[in-house]
Parts: C-alpha cells; structure tokens; sequence
C-alpha cells in the first residue's frame, strides 16, 4: 500500500539562507510523526512545502502514492504544473497553525463548513451535521453559534482542529498548536490530537511539547538547521539521544 504522505529529498532557501537541506520523511497511514528541534531549524517551512503554501526548491512531494507534479522554470525553481492537482491535493492536508487562523467574522461553526460547502460543495445540511458532530467530538459544540473572540485559546484551537477534520483530510499537518496557549489550555488540546492518534489518523505534529511527542508519536523526527539530524522511535530518541545536538536540546527542553 502507498504511503499516507512521501517527501522526497526536499530542499529550500529563503535567498542565500538555506533552510532545507535535503530532508525526507514517509509517513505510513495511521502513523503519528512528532517533529522537534529549536527555533528557526525549518520545521515550520518544512510543513509549508508539505501543502505547497511554500514551492520547495527541489525534491518530491507524494500523498497517497500520487506525485505532485512539478516542473523547473528557467531560474531553476521548481513550479507546480497543474493547480487543480494541488487544490485537490493540498484539501486532503489540512493544516492546524500555532495562532488558530480562524475567522473572526464567522460563527465557530460557519468556520467549520466554510471550505467543505465552497470548496468541496458538500451539500449546506450535511456540512452542518458533520460540522455539529465534529464540534461534539472536540468538545465544544456548545459554542457553534459563536464567534472566536468570545472562546479561550484552547477552545479557538479546538474548533480549528474540527475545521481541518471538516475536510476529511488523508493527513493532518499541525504546526505547534499549543505554543500560543496559555499552560493550563495545553492539555485540552492535546487531549484532542492524542484521540485522533488513537482513531488512526495520519499526523505530522512539530510540537515543543516533548511529553506528548515521547507518548503520542510512533517516530519521532529531530530537525535540526535543516537537516534531519535523528529520527527514530520516541523511546530512542528521547532517553537514548545518539548525537551531540540532539543531547543539548533535550538537555535544554525537557
Ligand atoms: P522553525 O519553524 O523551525 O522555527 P522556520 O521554518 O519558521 O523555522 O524558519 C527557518 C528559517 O527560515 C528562519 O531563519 C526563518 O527566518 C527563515 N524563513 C522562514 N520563512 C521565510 C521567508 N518567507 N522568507 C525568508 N526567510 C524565511
Ligand atoms: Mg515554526
């Protein structure tokens, strides 16, 4: 069976700030990915070339077996060739951000079936009860007919955790989304992703939360300046580090 999501040899700068040094990841269906490292080590990028919010440089991108299609331009940056297969692509990933990225002008629940509705053109009273059951499932459905700024931190997040659902997405990206949370709001949401692992759901998780990474993933990933610079089981990782950096961080951030 293909694998939920393939990255190939990936590379990216940021003018002559090389971000990405060749990094590849095979996520396997069901599997759960935590990825660590310090600041500024290109996780965030990595998972924005992961949904082509950023064109990688060069490498490959597959969900589900399928390859995005990519070709160089004449300054030797990569394009992809056919928009339609990166729409179709890009709403099976769906991306849960650090600040929530929900909006502000819309009730929680229109948030919820805003894409499936326009983008996927579910039909409005089936967007709605798959919208309510998600917000049941995160545990804020109580909340549906409210706008985000009257929800904690923890809640906005969950109800962006049921709007990426929404999407029936193969794999859900979530880029560090409790760092914006106040630390008695942490374990709320990470309740939330902890049941998604358990469903089976397909996650790639950058997290500063090395508990949960140590618990909840089946491999854990160490980025560092852009190169992955261990990989393995969290058990290995984390109370049996191989190199060097890898021991300062987790020195510095358990
Ligand atoms: P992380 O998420 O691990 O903190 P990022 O992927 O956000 O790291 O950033 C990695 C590096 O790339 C940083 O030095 C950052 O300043 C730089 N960077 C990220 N995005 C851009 C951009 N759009 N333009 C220029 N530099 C960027
Ligand atoms: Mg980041």
């Amino acid at each position: 069976m293909a694998s939920a999501l393939e990255i190939r040899n990936l590379k990216k700068s940021f003018g002559s700030l090389e971000v990405l040094k060749d990094v590849s990841l095979t996520a396997k269906q069901g599997e759960v990915i935590c990825i660590i490292g310090t600041s500024g080590s290109g996780k965030s990028t990595f998972l924005r070339c992961i949904n082509l919010l950023e064109t990688p440089d060069s490498g490959e991108v597959l969900v589900k077996g399928e390859l995005i299609k990519m070709k160089r331009n004449k300054n030797g940056k990569l394009n992809p060739i056919d928009q339609n297969q990166v729409d179709r692509i890009r709403s099976k990933l769906s991306m849960v951000f650090q600040d929530f990225n929900l909006w502000a002008h819309m009730t929680i629940l229109q948030n919820v079936i805003e894409a499936p509705i326009y983008v996927q053109k579910i039909e409005k009273n089936e967007a709605i009860q798959n919208g309510l059951s998600l917000l049941e499932k995160v545990g804020i459905v109580e909340k549906a007919s409210q706008y985000p700024s009257s929800l904690s931190g923890g809640q906005q997040q969950r109800a962006a955790i049921a709007r990426a659902l929404a999407m029936k997405p193969d794999v859900l990206l979530f880029d560090e989304p409790t760092s914006s949370l106040d630390p008695e709001l942490v374990s709320e949401v990470l309740k939330v992703m902890k049941s998604l692992a358990e469903e089976g759901r397909t996650m790639i998780i950058v997290t500063h939360e090395m508990g949960f990474a140590k618990e909840v993933s089946s491999k854990t990933i160490f980025l560092d300046e852009g190169r992955i610079e261990e990989e393995g089981k969290p058990n290995d990782i984390f109370n049996k580090p191989k190199s060097i950096r890898l021991k300062q961080f987790l020195a510095a951030n358990l």
